[in-house]
């Protein structure tokens, strides 16, 4: 059979479980110098990496994890992320910067980094309080992932949900777990409340909603001061243009939203029950990561 290029090659999904940058679960983590952040952000790491495209993202979405081989066989370096001086991840879904922006209001920027899976030991610590998640797909229960990793034999674990639990798991098996809560936003949100996989995944909170929100802000400080979080939130999204907050830290594909909501009013949509809202022009800035 025409199998030569799935080749052993070393990339096979359990031997890159230990390389750079897949969230693997270390024996025995070392509690960072500083005690660790307040706030720890993350996202799995197939939602983060920023090359080959469009394209690799998808093919994460859609196909089962036994055929990520082929994907490493034509992108082996897919999992090369890189980092700031200091261990943060220099580019971030653009949700996850909207987190970051959005709490640079309330907390001073000493408390907030926002890191790979891989460095996730770096950064949590008896300090810290709060550790958050954006993801778009995190069990790989969407039409699209469902459809496409059937047509290959299983339904089961698209590679975008084998590299978020591999993530939780990371998160879950923390020493200091017991201190922090885990709290979950993005699109892929709902994925966690309606399989009911809290315990399972180790998280707290799931936010529908934006960051900008009052209502979310409230959920960390919450967290902060050790209060316990109800399993599901929803917080309003802001109404006024000025309320908008655009990330000026480098995005994943370096994405800028650019309005809320639709306004076209296809009576399915959900995104389009948000208010339809431009950013101003003025906000949206490029800043050269
Ligand atoms: S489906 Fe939703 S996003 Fe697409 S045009 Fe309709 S309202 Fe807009």
């Amino acid at each position: 059979m025409g199998l030569r290029f799935f080749r052993r090659n070393g990339n096979s999904a359990d031997s890159h479980s230990r390389r750079n940058g897949d969230g693997a679960v270390p024996d025995v983590p070392q509690a960072p110098a500083d005690g660790g952040k307040r706030i720890v952000l993350t996202a799995p790491l197939t939602e983060t990496i920023d090359h080959a495209g469009y394209f690799i993202q998808m093919g994460m979405a859609s196909l089962p994890i036994w055929m990520e081989p082929v994907l490493n066989n034509k992108y082996p370096n897919w999992r090369d992320v890189q980092r700031n001086p200091d261990g943060s991840a220099r580019f971030m879904p653009a949700g996850a910067r909207l987190v970051e922006t959005s709490l640079l209001r309330e907390f001073s920027a000493p408390d907030i980094v926002a890191c790979y899976p891989d460095d996730l030991d770096k950064f949590i610590g008896p300090n810290t309080r709060v550790v958050a998640v954006t993801t778009h797909n995190p069990l790989g229960v969407t039409f699209a992932a469902g459809v496409y990793t059937s047509i290959f034999g299983s339904s089961k674990q698209p590679i975008n949900s084998h590299y978020a639990r591999l993530m939780f798991e990371k998160i879950k098996a923390s020493p200091y777990r017991r201190n922090f809560k885990v709290i979950v936003g993005g699109s892929g949100g709902w994925q966690i409340t309606q399989t009911n996989s809290f315990e399972d995944l180790s998280v707290d909170c799931v936010v529908e909603g934006r960051a900008e929100s009052a209502d979310s802000m409230a959920l960390f400080h919450q967290a902060i001061r050790g209060e316990e979080l109800p399993r599901e939130v929803n917080v309003a999204h802001p109404t006024r243009r000025e309320d908008l907050l655009v990330p000026d830290r480098r995005t994943t594909f370096g994405v800028v939203e650019m309005t809320t909501g639709c306004g076209r009013r296809c009576n399915f949509c959900v995104p389009d029950l948000n208010p339809q809202i431009d950013m101003p022009k003025e906000k949206i800035s490029f800043i050269d990561g």
